[in-house]
């Protein structure tokens, strides 16, 4: 029996019959109304995969689409939620990443994230992408090299919901990121940690990885303030090699986020760029 990395004070639900999951309850307060700056239009970057080389000396001839493999250097434990080493790489790294995006703090988050060169996964939901505006904010934090994983359409308990729901709060989302940003989801974080045994075939299927997370803080009342905040997050015994990091997009995370940067990595941890993950 393993020890599951049960997160300070969260209300934690174990969930009976479903495998080894240890969900937290996320707050489900209510955000302010997104105010969105203007921003400024971006050319919106075509991928094309065209780019097929000829007589190339290889044995095997590569036929259309990218030759390339991603070379991953980290996978994510499918029961813990930690990022491990695939193989001899530096073990002591924590992943950053940010739910319910992108909200009213997602651009400021990743221009701070940006400032300090920090990867992160911003988990998006459908309902933040209605509008142009919104969607020409995805387009803006994807341009600037953040890695957009899915969250579902409406953010709700997929236990709650039929067969064909989940499929529709999962696969809308990948069609929609990808008509924004050209590119398709490959990370998943259902709302609450709440996955069916539907929707991790479904996540398979759609060829994403599963996570949860190994410790956050921002949905409680006591560390809603970047000072609790930054504090709790750096000296959490949850950090630890691997650390999956649940922030959110809220006003406090936003403040706390320098602070939190420089004090895990003055831990001696640094920030695995997602994109390395498999
Ligand atoms: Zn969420």
């Amino acid at each position: 029996m393993k020890n599951w990395p049960l997160l300070g004070s969260v209300t934690v639900l174990l969930v009976a019959g479903c495998q080894s999951t240890v969900s937290n309850q996320q707050s489900t307060e209510t955000v302010p109304e997104p105010e969105l700056e203007d921003n400024d239009p971006i050319e919106d970057e075509e991928l094309n995969d065209q780019s097929e080389e000829e007589g190339t000396s290889g044995p095997e001839e590569v036929i259309d689409e990218e030759s390339e493999e991603p070379e991953y250097m980290y996978e994510i434990n499918d029961v813990l939620w930690t990022v491990e080493p695939l193989e001899d790489v530096e073990s002591n790294v924590v992943l950053a990443t940010f739910d319910d995006a992108p909200d009213t703090y997602s651009l400021e988050i990743a221009e701070t994230l940006k400032e300090h060169d920090v990867s992160a996964i911003f988990f998006v939901n459908g309902h933040f992408l209605e509008t142009e505006e919104e969607k020409e904010l995805l387009r803006e934090i994807h341009s600037m090299g953040f890695e957009i994983g899915n969250h579902t359409m409406t953010h709700q308990d997929l236990k709650l919901l039929s067969e064909e729901e989940q499929r529709e709060e999962i696969v809308e989302v990948n069609n929609l990121v990808e008509e924004i940003t050209g590119e398709r989801p490959r990370f998943f974080r259902a709302p609450f940690g709440s996955n069916t045994d539907y929707s991790r075939e479904l996540v398979a299927e759609e060829e994403m990885t599963l996570m949860n997370w190994t410790y956050g803080y921002d949905w409680e009342s006591e560390y809603q303030n970047a000072a609790s905040l930054a504090d709790i997050m750096v000296t959490s015994e949850f950090l630890q090699d691997g650390a999956n990091l649940l922030m959110h997009d809220r006003q406090w995370t936003n403040e706390a986020l320098t602070d939190i940067i420089n004090g895990i990595r003055a831990e001696d941890y640094e920030f695995v760029d997602p994109a390395l993950i498999k």
